[in-house]
């Protein structure tokens, strides 16, 4: 059977009532002074407060904390001058004490004249998803902070790896690939500053001998010492000591002309010859000795540092050649 327009008007009212009481939302209808005419059943189970409890009570005499009553009221007199924003959000204090956060809906009821009657209210209770949305937003920063705490130890641990990786494990002062990477940069730099560089190439006299006489072992610490002493006889920050190999050393001096530069090598002859490192079976002394060729250059073209580790090799041979424990500085002749 078809339900006639004239029974539904008469059920319209309890249509209504039913409705109300079903949705979730919180819904209250105010008059223009705020006052209390409609609490659903969402609105009574919200805050613990029956309707006759509240019926004709303003909510801001009622619910709203006490810190949010002037913000509430300000809102109200828009929502009755008829200007009314998107959302409003605030809290409510339930007849139990607690606080539950409510985002409103509102519109209004306007009488036959225009002039606003009623206010309708419509309210989502937020509380549970603000709480979770702020969890959410405390385990990211939480997330955050390890991950930058866990960065900063990557690079910090990078950083040592990196400085691992220049170092020569058996004397301390810097390897092969970091020499060749800081001749190449000083290269460069000699090539703009268009000073002289100088290079020399040390290597221990007769060390092979030396470790058939007292055993490979004492060999490593005699290196040791030389490494360290060839560094600590070289000051100036821009100097760069490095085991080139075996007993092999060589030294980048950027901006030493080739008079400072055999000078110094005479300097690093003596210093390693005073540290009197026993060496009996030496063919040239009773000590520990080193021959070192020196090599200065321009520097002209990028590609021509090889040169200069060349030329210092030329030198080293020939002050071998000449008796060791010396220097020997590279000529085009040498
Ligand atoms: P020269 O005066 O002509 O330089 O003679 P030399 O014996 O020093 O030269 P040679 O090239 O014949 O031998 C180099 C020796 O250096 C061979 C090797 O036993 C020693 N040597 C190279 N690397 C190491 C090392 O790491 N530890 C030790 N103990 N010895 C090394
Ligand atoms: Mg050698
Ligand atoms: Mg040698």
């Amino acid at each position: 059977m078809p339900v006639t327009m004239k029974e539904y008007l008469l059920h319209e009212a309890n249509i209504a009532e039913e409705v109300l009481n079903i949705v979730n939302a919180v819904i209250l209808v105010m008059d223009r002074d705020g006052r209390i005419i409609l609490f659903n059943k969402a609105a009574e189970s919200l805050t613990g407060y029956s309707f006759e409890e509240v019926k004709g009570k303003c909510p801001w005499d009622c619910f709203i904390l006490p810190e949010e009553v002037d913000g509430v009221r300000s809102v109200f007199a828009q929502l009755t001058s008829g200007d009314f924003p998107n959302s409003h959000i605030n809290h409510w204090i339930t007849k139990a004490g607690s606080h539950r956060l409510i985002d409103w809906s509102n519109t209004s009821i306007t009488g036959e004249n225009g002039a606003i009657v009623f206010i309708i209210a419509t309210g989502i209770d937020i509380t549970d998803r603000k709480d979770a949305e702020q969890e959410i937003e405390k385990y990211q920063k939480n997330l955050e902070l390890i991950i930058a705490e866990r960065t900063a130890e990557l690079n910090h641990a990078n950083e040592q790896l990196e400085i691992i990786a220049r170092i020569d494990g058996t004397t301390g002062i810097y390897n092969r690939r970091y020499f060749n990477e800081a001749l190449e940069t000083e290269w460069r730099r000699a090539m703009r500053t268009q000073g002289p560089i100088s290079l020399m190439m040390c290597d221990v006299d007769y060390f092979k001998n030396y470790n058939d006489t007292y055993g490979h072992v004492a060999g490593d610490k005699c290196l040791k010492i030389i490494a360290t002493t060839l560094d600590n006889a070289i000051n100036r920050a821009s100097d760069l000591v490095a085991r080139y190999g075996g007993e092999e050393f060589a030294i980048i001096l950027p901006g030493l002309d080739s008079t400072k530069a055999m000078e110094l090598a005479n300097r690093l002859i003596g210093e390693i010859r005073g540290k009197c490192l026993p060496y009996t079976s030496s063919p040239v002394g009773d000590v520990v000795t080193l021959s070192i060729g020196v090599a200065t250059m321009q520097a002209e073209e990028p590609e021509n540092h090889v040169a200069i580790l060349s030329a210092a090799d030329k030198a080293l041979y020939k002050a071998k050649m000449q008796g060791r424990n010396r220097a020997q500085q590279y000529s085009a002749d040498t």
